[in-house]
């Protein structure tokens, strides 16, 4: 979990690799069908490009389904998932069906400022269609309204682990590896 522009997408790919699992990003997959112009994407493109979050009857669906594949049982990080209080209660019951459990929850943390400035920047060289001045604002607000409060819960749980997202890829990467090693053992 993290706001927008915390680095969320590159440090999931980075775990991925460092622990052989899949990396699975909601926003990627929904990027995929907009692209590839599917029905999903044609009703995902009207809530992303505002920065709004796709209703959760579509992405709950859709992650319960990519769960469903052989390839993430060997583990997998979810990036971008849940995003809401009503995506919590059905990735447990998703996990509760196949019969996983969460091992944790990583929480990379980043200032309004800094988000900003790297979103701005990533504007610049991936043009993503909303990273935008009125949906980057959006997004930001959605998380600290909707998502940011989901980590108490988790830290109840005793599965988050929260980790300092400003510095170089590398470190941060490193520092997550180590936090979860000391947290989560
Ligand atoms: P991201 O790449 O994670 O920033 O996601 C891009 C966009 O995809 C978001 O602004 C939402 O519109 C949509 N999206 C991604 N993940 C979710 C989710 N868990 N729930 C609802 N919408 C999502």
């Amino acid at each position: 979990m993290g706001p927008q522009g915390a680095g969320k997408g590159t440090q999931a790919a980075r775990l991925a690799d460092t622990f052989e699992i899949v990396a699975i990003s909601t926003g990627d997959i929904f990027r995929a069908n907009i692209k590839g112009e599917t029905e999903l994407g044609k009703l995902a493109q009207e809530y992303t490009n505002k920065g709004e979050l796709v209703p959760d009857s579509v992405t709950n669906d859709m992650v319960r389904d990519r769960l469903s594949q052989d390839d993430v049982k060997s583990g997998f990080i979810l990036d971008g998932y849940p995003r809401n209080a009503a995506q919590v209660t059905e990735l447990d019951a998703i996990l509760r069906d196949l019969g996983w459990e969460l091992d944790g929850v990583i929480e990379l943390t980043a200032d309004r400022g800094e988000l900003l400035a790297r979103l701005a920047k990533r504007a610049e060289l991936e043009g993503r269609e909303d990273d935008t001045e009125d949906a980057i604002a959006r997004r930001l607000d959605i998380y600290g309204e909707q998502t940011a409060p989901l980590t108490a819960a988790y830290g109840e749980r005793n599965l988050l682990v929260q980790v300092d997202g400003i510095g170089e890829v590398e470190e941060v990467t490193e520092r997550i590896v180590k936090s979860l090693a000391a947290q989560l053992g």
